[in-house]
């Protein structure tokens, strides 16, 4: 995940107006379309073969796979309409957040973490439109660690090693990234063959080569891929943009199926998953006020998300007896649904520094607008996100446990709303930072654990299947998650004493609560890290592998029913995780295929 406060952020000013302008423009001339499926003609009560619920990052995936097999009809059912324009648009990917396309999950006061934020929650963004998150994440291609997958093999078996699932990765990865495709050594673990096109920044020219820079005197190694797992360090990230547009499951995958056997139904809810006789037999489902029955003959699948699909399992019976007993819901299966919630925690981290530092002209906006719609180049055409993978003290130094993801801000472009909206902090603290940013250019300091031990929960507040799930993050509930992030903050903060922005006049803004203000050094960035801390959008774990799930993704003593989306995952991998989202529907089309004796 990278933090892009300022240009085009969601409701700043300058933002909305780019984004306006590029919707017009490209409305008059057609340069913005995606060949989305169209909506399927399907009558209440319908039978087809497979149904697969959420047509998201995994879902699209998936729903692509199974119509390859002619004979089949696959019925994908998407809450949410074809994504807006700006999803496109690699510059305009903070325009979602907080919008109708976005879910908008907050988690629930949990009294200890996020105490700083507004309301003491924290912000969980979702995409609700086809391609789901992927329609709205920032398009950073990252795997995690080999460990990670060694860690899963241990709980589903071996198929889920990294030998195993590394062949996955690379079925459905076209690398184009200049500074891989050339090294044979790192070519070893990308694939060229794939459809979604995972691509280097077409500019370096912003800032984030001095902060590159900066981070080597630190002492950090400059890496040129950021997944090689036997060498961490600093360094650019590749993304999924082809061309200057957003490149997903959905636009790479599924826009690309024409076949009559894939019937894609928008703007459809599904409500419970019809089970009989410990089988699922189909779903139901809301559409316009109008409750409809489809069935499977085959399977089920669920991609739902990590916290719909634990909402629709609990809707259907299926979760922990003692809350489905609460819920007066009919128990079918009694598993740990919803108890492994984990995400990467995050622990933002500002610094100002004199005008000049980001040596980008960002308010060059309509400039840009111009550029990308002539030829899909520009700042709005690509991402240059850069990231710093960070060892656990006396642990393998090969193995990251935090990241840093630094960016930098120009002058007076941060606004309030934009950080409360995108941050979720009060109206207090984001004033601070605007006050400081009306001054300074800003650089932001992410800096997250990719390895927590905290887990949280989904459960349900209510049997209504409109209201979104209640969610509590867990977040520090196990106290070895606080050990080092404050050494890791000093580490982050100790940028300021580079020669670079040391000579740029670099100080860090503190924005510590007041009630941290009675403490000194870690103890003082520990109480500040546990009152800011936030998620960074990779929560997974609510229906794992080897707890809810068998190995092959089904879901344990029931038939006809599997899961395949990032809840599937035992534990978070240390990196982001849409790639591993991919890997686990392209492993489950392969399950299912065998499962059912489809040999193509
Ligand atoms: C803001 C943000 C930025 C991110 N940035 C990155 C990044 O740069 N790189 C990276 O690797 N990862 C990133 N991620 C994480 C990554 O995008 C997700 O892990 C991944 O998209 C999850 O895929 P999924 O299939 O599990 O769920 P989703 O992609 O969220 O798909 C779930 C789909 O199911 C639909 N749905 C839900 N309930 C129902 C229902 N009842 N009926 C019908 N449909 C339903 C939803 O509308 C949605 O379309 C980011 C995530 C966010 C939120």
């Amino acid at each position: 995940m990278t933090i892009t406060l300022g240009a085009c952020a969601s409701s700043g000013a300058a933002g909305a107006t780019v984004a306006a302008a590029l919707q017009f423009f490209a409305a008059a001339q057609c340069l913005l379309n995606e060949p989305y499926p169209r909506q399927a003609d399907v009558t209440d009560g319908s039978h087809f073969d497979f149904i697969v619920v959420g047509g998201g990052s995994a879902g699209a995936a998936l729903a692509a796979r199974l119509a390859e097999l002619p004979q089949y009809d696959v019925l994908l059912i998407e809450a949410g309409p074809d994504p807006p324009r700006e999803t496109i648009v690699p510059g305009l990917r903070e325009t979602l957040k907080g919008s109708r396309y976005d879910w908008n999950f907050t988690t629930v006061d949990d009294g200890y973490s996020s105490q700083a934020l507004e309301g003491h929650r924290q912000k969980q963004p979702r995409g609700r439109m086809l391609g789901g998150s992927g329609s709205l994440n920032d398009m950073v291609y990252a795997r995690g660690h080999p460990v990670d997958y060694e860690e899963w093999a241990r709980v589903a078996g071996c198929a889920w090693n990294w030998t195993n699932v590394l062949p996955y990765f690379m079925r459905t990865e076209r690398m184009t990234d200049a500074r891989i495709i050339n090294n044979t050594e790192l070519m070893k673990f990308h694939g060229t063959r794939g459809e979604i096109e995972v691509s280097g920044a077409a500019s370096t020219d912003g800032p984030n080569t001095k902060l590159l820079n900066a981070f080597r005197e630190m002492g950090f190694k400059i890496v040129d891929d950021m997944t090689y797992p036997y060498s961490i360090g600093a360094g650019r990230f590749s993304h999924t943009i082809r061309s200057g547009r957003r490149d997903s499951s959905l636009t790479a995958l599924l826009n690309k199926v024409h076949t009559n056997n894939l019937h894609v139904l928008k703007d459809t809810l599904v409500t419970k998953i019809l089970i009989e006789n410990n089988t699922a037999v189909g779903v139901q489902a809301l559409s316009d006020g109008k409750q409809l029955h489809f069935y499977a003959d085959k399977e089920v699948i669920l991609s739902a998300g990590t916290f719909n699909t634990p909402k629709l399992l609990l809707l259907s019976g299926i979760g922990p007896q003692e809350i489905l007993d609460e819920l007066e819901i009919e128990v079918v299966q009694d598993l740990p649904v919803g108890e492994g919630l984990q995400d990467h925690v995050m622990v933002i981290n500002f610094i100002a520094a004199e005008n000049g530092t980001c040596e980008r002209n960002e308010r060059a906006q309509a400039f840009d607008v111009i550029k990308y719609l002539y030829d899909r180049t520009g700042f709005l055409s690509y991402s240059d996100s850069i990231g710093v993978y960070m060892p656990q003290n006396y642990k393998d130094p090969n193995v990251p446990y935090f990241a840093i993801y630094p960016s930098c801000v120009p002058q007076a472009l941060i606004t309030v709303d934009q950080c409360t909206s995108i941050l979720g902090y009060t109206n207090e603290t984001c004033m601070k930072l605007v006050k400081a940013n009306e001054q300074y250019e800003i650089i932001v300091l992410p800096v997250v654990l990719l390895k927590p031990r905290s887990r949280g929960k989904v459960t349900l507040y209510s049997t209504d299947p409109l209201q979104n799930p209640k969610i509590l993050s867990g977040t520090f509930s196990n106290s070895a998650d606080m050990e080092e992030f404050p050494d890791a903050i000093q580490t982050a903060l100790s940028l300021v004493n580079t020669t670079y922005f040391r000579d740029k006049a670099a100080h860090v803004v503190d924005l510590s609560p007041a009630e941290c203000g009675r403490e000194a050094g870690p103890a003082r960035a520990a109480c500040a890290a546990r009152a800011a801390a936030l998620p960074a959008w990779h929560a997974v774990g609510t229906a794992a592998l080897g707890a809810v799930l068998d190995a092959r993704l089904r879901v344990r003593g029931l038939a006809g029913l599997r899961v395949a989306d990032a809840s599937v995952m035992p534990a978070v991998v240390r990196g982001n995780t849409n790639a591993p989202v991919i890997m686990i529907a392209e492993k489950a089309a392969d399950y299912i295929k065998e499962d059912h004796q489809i040999y193509v």
